[in-house]
Order: structure tokens, then C-alpha cells, then sequence
């Protein structure tokens, strides 16, 4: 008898950075030696004093539940944080941890939205953005950004869009996939609309610490107006603990005791060994985390003139994350060696992966046509390596 699957499932898409992901281990795995400018995460280890708290956590017995939005310990550690950050010293009923920013932003779209409500998401957009939102049973919107002004959003569009139906935003800022970082005045102009629309603006500051030629500014420290803000941040890129899952909220503690509601009858609470490791993180020496972001900014340069180097390739400097969004739609419908027309970026990425066996990501899956996203988590000799590999079969194309 054939399997019945829940409706759910064809609604929403597989998270195709992973699988990208998963394309490069299989070509490594037969021995290809392949490049991969798709990774979403550091490529340094988790600094030394973290794994010790972690080590220290399983020793002391930290192996079982916690407490369903997280320990104590952790949320204050996460009130000091954020006290430093933005200035506002937030009550632990107003913070709840979860298993990584990607379930913060899972939980808390199904807290707040539901069939009937729109929600706007600016495009390019991180790939699970709309996928959160169709989990909970709403649509989103999309609305146009700007390239060259680090893909800020397009504000005619907006206007153009704005509906009874929306019933909030979700910024990210620097972004994912673009590594754009948004300038204060924009930020203060979406919290302005935000609050004359009565939308709840989601804002992602997954990648708060990376921001290269300014200092961060949370969006917490801008809302004088009183706009209602969810902001979510992450210990993934930060402090290179991607797989230690831990992120959090920190919202209305009406907001926060509905979102505990769902997580505890999902899983229960946050890895308890990831909290204690994390407690570690956001109190301990800050110096590793400076060192990966001068390392970072290093590469950030290297990719930058490499890629602008490249005939026919155009590419800003994104002000934050780790990722380049260069425009490479001068190389669309052109033609391979074998008469393949690369018709978009997924046919453009297939073809450097396949005669380069280059990782890039597919500006397409992000809602951006001609674009590709590299990833600068990696060593500058590789990042010129790479580079010149992609050169190499570009040079093939007719
Ligand atoms: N938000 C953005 C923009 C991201 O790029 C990611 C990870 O790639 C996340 C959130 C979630 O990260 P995690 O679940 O590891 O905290």
C-alpha cells in the first residue's frame, strides 16, 4: 500500500543549501578534491574554554532536561549579553532558549501567525525564511531589495505591497545570503511602518558579531518608538558552535510563554550540555570570537578581488556575515562545451561544480536570478584557489 504523507510536507521545500551541502561531501567521499564555497558556518573549531564547559557540563551530570525555555543560568547569562549589547536589560520571563536560532524562528513564526495572514520577507531571502511561514500556515510576501545599497529594502515596493492581511516582518540583518547590513535609518523606517501597520517585525541577528566596517547596532537599541520586536540570535556563527544547536528568543514574555508552550511539546527543552557551553561563551574571553571576525574581514578582501577580477562578474562589499552574493548573469544562456544552455544559476552552479568542482550556491533558491552565493568561511589560498578554478571553466563557455 503506498505511504500517506501529510499535506504539510509538499508544502513546504528540503533546505537545498543543505543538500548542496550534501552534494560536496558525496563527490569528497570518491575521492574528488572539491572546493566548497556553500558552507553556511565557520570553518574554525569552537574555542577551547567553550568545549571545556561542555566537557565540564557532561562530567557534572548536566545529561538530563532542563527546563523547557531553558536554564536559569543561561538566561541570565544571555540578560548580560544582550544588556551589553543594546543597552536594555531584559527580565528571563521575556528570553526563551531553544535548540539553535533556526528553531527560535520555527517556533516563534507558529506562535504568531496562521492561515490568512501574510508575512513580508525581503528578497533575497535566507532560504528557510518562507518555509517557516508556511509551516505556520501563513503566506509570505515578498518585497524587493536593493543591491547596491547592501540590499536594503526596496521601500516603493513595500509601499505598493502593504495589505490588511500582513501581519509582520521578518528582517535579517547582516543577511544571509548577502551579506548585506542594513544602515540604522533603514532599520528605524521599517520599525516606523511596522508600528503604524501593527506588524510584529522578526528580526534575525544570527550574525551580530560579524559585521566588518561599523559597529552592530540591534534593532532593540533603535526602537525608541515602541515598535513590537522579536529579535532572535544564535551561538552558531558567532562562536563557531553550529553543531552544539543552541539559539534564543527575546520577545513580549506573552510571546516568550507561547513559544515555550510549543517547544516543550516538540522537544521538550534545549540540549542541556549546549546551554552549559554556551554560558561559557557569552561570559567568557571574547577574544577568540575577535580573532575569527579579523580573520574573517581578511577574507572577506581576498574574495572580494578575486571575484572582481573575474570578466563579466560584479560584486559589492557585503558589510557582515560571511557570504559574497557576486552577479554573474553575464554568464546566463550562454552555452557549454557539450551544447547544455545554463538557463539560470542552479544550471550555472551545476556546471562549476561539475567542471571545477567548485561549491557555490544558487542565487535562484534565494529568490535572486543571476546571482550566486560564495561562502569566505575557509582559507584565503583556498579562496583564490577556488576563484581561479571557476575562472577556468567560465573561459569554456561559448
Ligand atoms: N538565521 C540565518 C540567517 C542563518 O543563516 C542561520 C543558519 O544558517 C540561522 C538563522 C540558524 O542558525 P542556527 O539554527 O544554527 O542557530
Amino acid at each position: 500500500m503506498p505511504i500517506s504523507l501529510s499535506g504539510l510536507v509538499d508544502k513546504i521545500k528540503p533546505s537545498f543549501t543543505l543538500q548542496m551541502t550534501a552534494r560536496a561531501a558525496a563527490l569528497r567521499a570518491k575521492g574528488v578534491d572539491v572546493i566548497n564555497f556553500g558552507v553556511g558556518e565557520p570553518d574554525f573549531n569552537t574555542p577551547s574554554h567553550i568545549i571545556k564547559a561542555g566537557q565540564k557540563a557532561i562530567e557534572d551530570g548536566y545529561t538530563k532536561y532542563t527546563p523547557g525555555s531553558g536554564m536559569l543560568e543561561l538566561k541570565k547569562a544571555i540578560q548580560t549579553k544582550v544588556k551589553n549589547v543594546t543597552g536594555t536589560l531584559y527580565d528571563t520571563s521575556q528570553i526563551i532558549v531553544s535548540n539553535g536560532g533556526k528553531q527560535s524562528l520555527s517556533v516563534a513564526c507558529q506562535a504568531l501567525f496562521e492561515e490568512g495572514d501574510k508575512v513580508i520577507i525581503f528578497s533575497p531571502y535566507w532560504v528557510s525564511f518562507p518555509e517557516f511561514v508556511r509551516l505556520s500556515g501563513a503566506e509570505p510576501l515578498l518585497v524587493d531589495t536593493l543591491p547596491s545599497e547592501q540590499f536594503e529594502p526596496n521601500f516603493d515596493d513595500l509601499n505598493k505591497k502593504i495589505d490588511p492581511s500582513i501581519k509582520g516582518v521578518i528582517i535579517n540583518s547582516p543577511s544571509n545570503p548577502t551579506g548585506g547590513v542594513w544602515s540604522d535609518q533603514a532599520i528605524l523606517k521599517m520599525l516606523e511602518i511596522s508600528k503604524e501597520n501593527n506588524w510584529i517585525v522578526i528580526s534575525d541577528e544570527t550574525y551580530e558579531e560579524l559585521v566588518y566596517d561599523r559597529d552592530f547596532t540591534a534593532i532593540d537599541s533603535l526602537n525608541s518608538i515602541g515598535a513590537e520586536v522579536l529579535t532572535i540570535r544564535s551561538m552558531s556563527k558567532t562562536y563557531a558552535m553550529t553543531g552544539w544547536r543552541i539559539g534564543y528568543t527575546i520577545a513580549d514574555e506573552v510571546i516568550v510563554k507561547a513559544m515555550s508552550k510549543i517547544q516543550g511539546q516538540t522537544t521538550s527543552c534545549p540540549n542541556a550540555i549546549g546551554q552549559k557551553a554556551s554560558v561559557a561563551a557569552l561570559l567568557g574571553d571574547p577574544q577568540p570570537v575577535l580573532d575569527m571576525k579579523k580573520k574573517f574581514q581578511e577574507r572577506r578582501q581576498v574574495m572580494f578581488d578575486s571575484l572582481n577580477a573575474l570578466e563579466g562578474v560584479t560584486c559589492d562589499m557585503p558589510g557582515g556575515a560571511f557570504y559574497m552574493f557576486p552577479d554573474f548573469s553575464s554568464y546566463l544562456n550562454r552555452e557549454t562545451k557539450e551544447g547544455k544552455i545554463l538557463r539560470d544559476t542552479f544550471d550555472l552552479s551545476d556546471y562549476i561544480l561539475d567542471t571545477a568542482s567548485v561549491v557555490t550556491v544558487a542565487g535562484d533558491g534565494f529568490g535572486a536570478k543571476g546571482y550566486l552565493r560564495l561562502s569566505f568561511a575557509t582559507s584565503s589560498e583556498i579562496i583564490k584557489a577556488g576563484i581561479k578554478r571557476i575562472e577556468e571553466s567560465l573561459k569554456e563557455l561559448k
